[in-house]
């Protein structure tokens, strides 16, 4: 086994060098491997001065994320320790950052004297995306090397920031244009350095530059970040670390971050965001599917429909770079659909975001067409029509003439058989779903739907290509909804179900936005149109007949004409930018309670959220007995990505885990016995469930394959 730490002199320099790849992370072997080499050369009185530089193609990712909860984790020697000793060092050191330096490697570059980069470095503290602070130094020092409140927006925000600008912030000292010569350069700087007797820093005699900062900045601040940290617990712990870096000297500082940090450390939050972070990564493991599987080349796209999906979809690969043909046979609304597509593009020209001539590059990787014959060289066809069998069976018939062989066809439905959709090829293999969500040029999830036949080399080209568009692809089975429209039917039916028994709509969305929800459910259906959930209920019928009480309020609102957003009245009356109560809702559910012979009575918060949450859970739990998922993080990486599910929560079914699986099963139960026929029909815990909770373990655990 090569050692984590290589170590040797050159040109009178000790060079330690970290060589645990990939990323580095600051495990304990690697915090040895440090802690030793160092004490090397600070007694070898032949080195002049110390370079700490990498041998992977990144600089240092951080902690060892694995470690945190196992007993490793702080194990001796702690990083904010060796990392006091590197700033006591006599001798001058220079951090050799190449690729990235991301939390504890950048706390490690801190403590060097000096920090020199390669042009395209990256530097940040993303500790605040995992639910916990820097915690060893970051928000000690970095307000003492750059000005406070840029330093509190990278803590807080969590972004890297690129070498340049952290060389004009005055966190890297030099910048060196060519990666590939970084370390003789950091060799050369710290003989520089030693030769012109450069002085060495100590963060401890160092007040944090505070500069012109005013009195309320800190209060100011707070209300500037309140509303897109709503509900996270991190982000005000780290204004409160950098407020007494401001305020005390650093050995105090580095003791208040180490409270705070353990105090983030041990929330259910910061468990809930580690557990996106590995989810993440986990989703791009497919059961069964070798990663190595080299993928089909995409060069070129091509889009079917140019409505309200098709658009935003297009979007996706033009900011890619990749030429995109978008086909409608309806050329009206293929004109409308382009100059959709100008528009935001405008629209983000105008915001500074896009100069106009980069709005002319991406209009002109747009190619419209209402022909399918231009269609025979493209690598990817992505299919978004009306949502209707009979259309799409059309355009893959269609598709399966004019395509070039091995072109990935792909559906775009959000409730449709992708296995009948495939049937109508003879290329079942090729063909797969690619569920995006609206609006597609925003939204990062993506659902991709492995139908019974697709083959490997298909999933593997669109996982990714999904990267390459900047999304979040999830691959998910074949079943009515998939997986995230699936678990939305039964915390649909309940919301809807809870204001026929008397709760008022803004009751509901006021239990689930406290909950964290990004949107309550019933301001949810005026935006995405009460009729969509009408039309696809009409196609479900058999399913739902026999409950006479499904949907009913949102049946009659639909047939007043009531659609929502769209038509100015549903759940609420829209007015311009303001939003009330519909009365009709209230006396809608009065007069279909008393038609239904439902109870009308006064409902708790807390049965409000427990039966929306515990519904939408159980649905997961069957979804993974199916296999429709692979791992219960899946459908959490969906509900926060696609569905405004609080990240602090983790996604349903970690929140699940976390209050633990037998609450749920009791809360079921519990309705079951007190709603009567109606709990009979909907509230049962899902055997997987029951037998998860019944062994004390957890979702998180669960395989089926
Ligand atoms: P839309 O009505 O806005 O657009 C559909 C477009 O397809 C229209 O421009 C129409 O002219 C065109 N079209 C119809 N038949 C065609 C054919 N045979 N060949 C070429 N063009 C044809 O619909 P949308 O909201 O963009 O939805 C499209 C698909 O995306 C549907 O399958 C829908 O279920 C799915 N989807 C929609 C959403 C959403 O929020 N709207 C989200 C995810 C998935």
């Amino acid at each position: 086994m090569t050692a984590p730490v290589l170590y040797e002199i050159r040109d009178g320099i000790a060079l330690i060098t970290l060589n645990a790849p990939p990323v580095n992370g600051l495990g304990q072997a690697l915090r040895a491997g440090i802690q030793e080499t160092f004490a090397r050369a600070s007694t070898d009185d032949s080195v002049r001065a110390v370079v700490i530089a990498s041998s992977s193609p990144i600089f240092c990712g951080g902690a060892d994320i694995v470690e945190f909860g196992s007993g490793n984790f702080g194990a001796e020697p702690n990083l904010p320790g060796v990392l006091r000793a590197i700033e006591l060092s006599h001798k001058p050191v220079v951090a050799a950052i190449n690729g990235m330096a991301l939390g504890g490697g950048l706390e490690l570059a801190l403590v060097c004297d000096y920090r020199i980069a390669d042009a395209k470095a990256r530097v940040g503290l993303p500790e605040v995306s995992l639910g916990i602070i820097p915690g060893a130094g970051g928000t000690q020092r970095l307000p003492r090397l750059i000005n406070v409140d840029l330093a509190l927006d990278m803590i807080v925000s969590g972004v890297p920031v690129a070498a340049a600008q952290a060389q004009e912030a005055g966190l890297i000292d030099r910048v060196h244009g060519d990666a590939a010569t970084l370390l003789d350069a950091a060799i050369a700087y710290a003989n520089e350095l030693v030769d012109s007797k450069a002085p060495l820093r100590d963060c401890a005699q160092m007040p944090a530059k505070t500069g012109a900062l005013g009195d309320s900045f800190f209060a100011d601040y707070r209300q500037a970040i309140a509303r897109r940290s709503r509900g996270f617990y991190a982000p005000e712990r780290c204004i409160q670390a950098v407020e007494i870096a401001c305020n005390q000297p650093l050995e105090v500082g580095l003791q208040r971050e180490a409270e705070l940090f353990v105090e983030c450390m041990n929330t259910p939050q910061a468990r809930a965001q580690q557990h996106l972070f590995f989810a993440e990564r986990a989703a791009g493991k497919v059961p069964g599917v070798d990663p190595k599987t080299p993928p089909r080349k995409v060069e070129k796209v091509a889009i079917i429909g140019s409505g309200t999906m098709g658009g935003g979809i297009a979007m996706n690969f033009i900011n890619a770079g990749i030429p995109t043909l978008m086909l409608d046979l309806n050329g009206e609304a293929l004109e409308r659909g382009i100059g959709v597509i100008r528009t935001n593009y405008e629209i983000s020209a105008k915001k500074g975001k896009l100069t106009a001539e980069q709005v002319e590059q991406r209009m002109a990787l747009l190619q419209p067409t209402t022909s399918y014959d231009d269609l025979r060289d493209v690598d990817l066809v992505i299919e978004a029509v009306f949502e209707k069998m009979e259309v799409k069976h059309a355009v893959f018939k269609t598709l399966d003439e004019v395509c070039k062989p091995g072109a990935i066809l792909a559906s775009n439905t959000s409730t449709l058989d992708v296995n009948e959709i495939a049937a109508v090829t003879r290329r079942p293999q090729d063909v797969i779903g690619l569920h995006f969500f609206s609006p597609a040029n925003v939204m990062r999830l993506l659902e991709v739907v492995r139908a019974d036949k697709t083959a490997d080399d298909v999933i593997v080209t669109v996982l990714k290509l999904g990267q390459r568009i900047k999304k979040l692809p999830v691959v998910v089975g074949v079943c009515f909804g998939f997986v995230g429209n699936r678990m939305l039917e039964p915390y649909g039916r309940e919301a809807t179900r809870l204001v026929l028994e008397g709760a008022a709509p803004e009751q509901i969305d006021r239990v689930l936005t406290e909950f964290g929800l990004a949107m309550g459910l019933c301001s949810m259906s005026d935006l995405a149109g009460i009729d969509i959930s009408y039309l696809t209920r009409q196609a479900h019928r058999a399913a739902i007949a026999h409950d006479p009480s499904y949907a009913v309020v949102c049946d009659r609102l639909y047939e007043q004409g009531d659609c929502g957003q769209k038509t100015g009245r549903g759940f609420y009356i829209y007015n311009g930018r303001e939003k009330s109560p519909n009365p009709d809702v209230l006396t809608i559910a009065r007069a279909e309670a008393a038609r239904l012979g439902v109870e009308q009575r006064e409902i708790s918060d807390q049965e409000i959220l427990e039966r929306c949450l515990y519904p939408l859970i159980n649905e997961g739990a069957l979804i993974l007995e199916e296999g429709i998922a692979a791992r219960s993080s899946d459908c959490d990486l969906i509900y926060v990505n696609g569905y405004g599910f609080p990240a602090w929560r983790g996604g349903p079914m970690q929140y699940a885990d976390e209050i633990g699986l037998q609450t749920v099963v009791d809360g079921i139960n519990k309705y079951r016995q007190q709603l009567g026929e109606y709990g009979e029909m909907w509230f049962r815990p899902a055997p997987l469930l029951q037998q998860l909770a019944a062994g004390g373990k957890s979702f998180r655990a669960f395989r089926k394959v």
